[in-house]
């Protein structure tokens, strides 16, 4: 069972040996069951799993061994009582969100957000009566202010999607209950490494696991973290009755993934910050956004509350939407891709790609100029990287 039940380990460790369920086989790397379903012993046994009185597995929809292994060693690493994985990062967050909410009921939530998330908030669930109000997350009284009598969850990512504002978790969560409602933080951007929402105060934390948990482009997934009784009370039934299950294969691939992840995210971090030098000064850009430097405008709330900086680098190009894609289209060694947290250094243009739902007005608002470019920085060579950004930087 949990290495981790015995002592607590630092969480590098929680990642290669939480949650670990060996079989009688005695393997060392974590087993893929793939099955759909278990068989029983004795038809009285199967009466008592259906019952809850015996504690092994029914289906897969509802549980399965891989998948635990996930759970376990995630809400291991996260100092969560409990967790349930998911079949995408969307699945989390829908889940977290409607879990706790029903018609006539209000959600607030910060503009600034992966645009699926956006549109489960301002378009998905008004279609059930659940209203939302949008805020700017950085400004504490904007959350005040929005907060009406029937609001049940706050909801935000910090830092944010694509501009990496970084919003104060601790204050917001205070926020939400004052007026009695959660908090849920989509955490992916600062990864479980670099920054712990329960601990600042959060009531449920979601990920994408497709991101920097696979971190090698092969699969996704999502999970969600909290108490035990939130998941069990919003989350646990809705999830098997409803489906978006994770794959067992899935759940195995991840489980390599939290492996490397300390090590991964903390070699991209260091590059992604070496590159924010390389490029503070460029004349070609205007403006350039990166967590971990003292010129970030919440460079204070950052300090604060995470651990590290960040894998992704924004910046504005100067000559708007013609000088991004000339830039982009020099580059060789980064790819153009709206995926993130992976082992290949990516780069997005988010006005024309993951933000152009939005109106000019409202990418206004969340500082995407037709000039920003979003740098996922990946695990090459940190002077291969910097080299091709300032090739392509001349070519623009
Ligand atoms: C990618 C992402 C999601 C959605 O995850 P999927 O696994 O693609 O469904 C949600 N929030 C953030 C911040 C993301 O980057």
């Amino acid at each position: 069972m949990s290495a981790s039940a015995k002592k607590t380990y630092r969480p590098e460790t929680r990642l290669v040996q939480s949650g670990t369920l060996r079989s009688q086989f005695g393997e060392t790397s974590e087993a893929l069951f793939l099955t759909q379903g278990y068989v029983y012993d004795t038809a009285a046994q199967a009466e008592a799993r259906f019952k809850g009185e015996d504690p092994g597995y029914q289906y897969s929809r509802f549980a399965n061994p891989t998948v635990d292994m996930f759970e376990r060693r995630m809400a291991a690493f996260e100092g969560a009582e409990a967790a349930r994985a998911t079949a995408t990062g969307m699945a989390a967050v829908t889940l977290a969100l409607v879990g706790q909410v029903k018609a006539g009921d209000h959600v607030v939530a910060s503009k600034a957000m992966f645009g699926s998330c956006r549109y489960v908030v301002e378009d998905y669930l008004p279609r059930f009566g659940i209203t939302s109000t949008l805020v700017d997350g950085c400004n504490l009284d904007a959350w005040r202010n929005a907060v009406r009598p029937n609001t049940k969850t706050f909801f935000l990512e910090s830092p944010t999607n694509p501009a990496l504002d970084v919003i104060d978790i601790a204050e917001v969560a205070k926020i939400a209950h004052s007026a009695d409602a959660t908090l849920v933080v989509d955490n992916v951007f600062a990864t479980p490494l670099f920054q712990s929402p329960l601990a600042l105060g959060a009531d449920c934390v979601v990920y994408s696991a497709t991101k920097h948990i696979d971190g090698q482009g092969r699969c996704l997934g999502g999970i969600i973290l909290a108490s035990q009784k939130f998941i069990m009370e919003k989350i646990h039934v809705l999830l098997r009755q409803t489906g978006p299950s994770m794959s067992p294969f899935n759940a195995w691939v991840l489980l390599k993934g939290l492996e490397t992840l300390a090590v991964r995210v903390r070699r991209q971090t260091d590059s992604a910050a070496t590159l924010a030098v390389a490029l503070a000064a460029h004349p070609k850009i205007s403006r350039l956004i990166y967590p971990g430097r003292p010129d970030h405008p919440q460079a204070a709330v950052a300090q604060k509350q995470m651990r590290g900086g960040s894998t992704l680098v924004a910046f504005e190009i100067k000559g708007g939407k013609r000088a991004a894609f000339r830039f982009q289209d020099a580059l060789k060694l980064i790819r153009i891709s709206n995926n993130l947290g992976d082992a290949k250094s990516l780069i997005t243009h988010p006005a024309t790609t993951t933000h152009q739902r939005l109106t000019p007005a409202q990418r206004a608002e969340l500082g995407i100029g037709d000039g920003l470019v979003r740098v996922s920085v990946g695990l090459e060579h940190p002077d291969d990287i910097i080299e091709d950004v300032i090739a392509a930087l001349d070519a623009a």
